[in-house]
């Protein structure tokens, strides 16, 4: 039986993405020279769908890494001399904050209680933070910032670099990335890729201050760093070679969501939500992890259960739903459910019949 997974990453494909791996496999993408004019124009498309579906502000670029984890540390080498302050409201973003420690460098936190995120109204940062950390959806617990914890934080922070996680959220929901300077996703999370490619824009102050760095006699790294990310990206290339496959596939999927409509996939999104929170309130196995109604998370949605999750997971996985476990502490107590786009309305709905029928 073929599965259907909501599992929070890696996760059902976007249903567009057999027939585009078929057709790069007859035009040859794996094959091509990455210095090549074919290449740089699956660059350049790709480049340009995702500056259309996510409504990126003129002057940030956008480079290639091979995932999310990489970004960490190439922000940790390249924007932050001394010290970075993380809000840290589960374990992506906890893992960030230890990839700094990680470098010899300073990284200052502010912890939420568990399945919540930091109020951003009454935590104090040093002036002395070069950098300050959100992670927007955290994956693990199912909570979520909002748009207003991200002004607030740039209204009171002009100066700061703000480096936004933004893995397992966009393109779900609408951000406004001009209040951030850097943000960067993974595209095995909401985009139905396969894992292996990670997605990092930034803006002109973030290569003002790896310049600044560089300058100092500070290492910013070496092929993946800002200055030499930039340097190949205006003529859309790479420093290495890439995955040249998955950022075909990014484009030609974020030009299918475009052609859809992101407003349109946010509204599904908002139906889906509505319908696991309604879920969740009915089963006789769950409760909600995360309390603040506003903070639950739009495309992961985390639940307490009353039985091992265990017994859930494998029910559903009988019949052919793949579901996914608490993460780490809490694998056997909780169970996590992914509302990516590529996740239909009747998907959802079936999935709700499903776990609402449940007798274990
Ligand atoms: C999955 C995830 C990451 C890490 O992504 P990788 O592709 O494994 O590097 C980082 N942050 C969040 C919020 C995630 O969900």
């Amino acid at each position: 039986m073929k599965k259907l997974y909501f599992t929070p990453g890696p996760s059902q494909l976007y249903f567009t993405v057999e027939e585009h791996l078929k057709n790069a496999l007859k035009e040859g993408v794996p094959s091509i020279s990455h210095r090549s004019k074919d290449f740089q124009a699956i660059y350049s498309n790709t480049a340009e769908q995702l500056k259309e579906l996510l409504n990126i502000p003129e002057g940030y670029h956008i480079v290639f890494t091979s995932s999310a984890t990489e970004v960490w540390e190439r922000i940790g080498q390249n924007l932050i001399e001394r010290e970075s302050f993380h809000f840290v409201n589960g374990a992506f973003s906890e893992k960030f904050q230890n990839v700094i420690e990680n470098l010899g460098k300073s990284a200052l936190k502010k912890q939420a209680d568990e399945g919540s995120v930091v109020d951003v109204e009454t935590v104090l940062i040093p002036e002395s933070s070069e950098l300050i950390s959100i992670t927007y959806n955290e994956t693990s617990t199912g909570a979520s910032h909002t748009q207003n914890d991200l002004s607030l934080i740039r209204e009171s922070f002009e100066d700061q670099l703000i480096a936004l996680d933004v893995v397992s959220i966009t393109p779900s929901v609408e951000i406004d990335f001009s209040v951030v300077d850097t943000f960067y996703f993974s595209v095995q999370k909401c985009f139905g890729l396969p894992a292996g490619l990670g997605v990092w824009v930034f803006n002109e102050k973030c290569i003002q201050k790896a310049e600044s760095l560089l300058n100092k006699g500070i290492s910013i790294g070496s092929y993946h760093c800002i200055p030499e990310l930039v340097k190949k990206s205006v003529v859309n290339q790479t420093p290495d070679t890439p995955n040249m496959l998955n950022i075909y596939l990014l484009g030609k999927v974020a030009e299918d969501m475009n052609k859809k409509g992101v407003q349109q996939i946010r509204q599904e999104t908002n139906y889906k939500h509505a319908l696991l929170q309604h879920t969740i309130n009915e089963s006789k196995y769950l409760s909600h992890f995360v309390e603040k109604e506003i903070n639950r998370s739009k495309t992961t949605a985390v639940a307490i259960t009353t039985i091992d999750s265990k017994l859930l997971i494998d029910a559903l996985n009988k019949k052919g739903l793949v579901i996914g476990s608490g993460y780490g502490n809490f694998k056997a107590s909780q169970i996590r459910i992914a509302n990516f786009p590529t996740h239909s309305k009747e998907q959802i709905e079936m999935l709700s019949d499903q776990i609402l029928s449940l007798n274990i």
